[in-house]
């Protein structure tokens, strides 16, 4: 997952004020170390915790059935596939995947992040949940 395109990063960084569903999040990383989207049901999560494990993609279980299991929800919700990032990092690498990213969701008017959550620009449009 691409914090910078997650609609509750985008709240968090761009100050929309909190109200029901604006939820804020500083990054998956800062926020539960090293992976808040399933680390919970990560078999190898003392792995993660002591960095052997940087991305999913390092997993010896890679792609175990909770990543495929949260790759199908984001495929099918948000048209945004976690797998293929993954193997997009694997074979360009992170700076570059950023890169594309940045591209790929730079808003056309204000040159902001669009959100894979809503579609939305949280410098221009207006952001009524993360979700919406
Ligand atoms: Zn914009």
């Amino acid at each position: 997952m691409n914090c910078a395109v997650c609609s509750r990063y985008l709240a968090f960084i761009n100050k929309i004020p909190l109200k029901k569903g604006i939820i804020y999040c500083e990054g998956c990383r800062p926020a539960d170390r090293r992976c808040a989207m399933i680390k919970k049901r990560c078999k190898d999560v003392l792995r993660l915790d002591e960095g052997e494990v940087d991305y999913c993609c390092d997993c010896d279980d890679y792609p175990c059935e909770s990543l495929s299991r949260l790759d199908k929800r984001y495929r099918e919700n948000y048209g945004m596939s976690m797998i293929d990032n993954l193997e997009q990092i694997r074979s360009i690498g992170l700076a570059e995947f950023i890169a594309e990213q940045s591209e790929k969701y730079r808003c056309p008017r204000c040159g902001g992040l669009i959100s894979v959550h809503n579609k939305k620009c949280f410098k221009c449009d207006k952001i009524v949940s993360w979700k919406k």
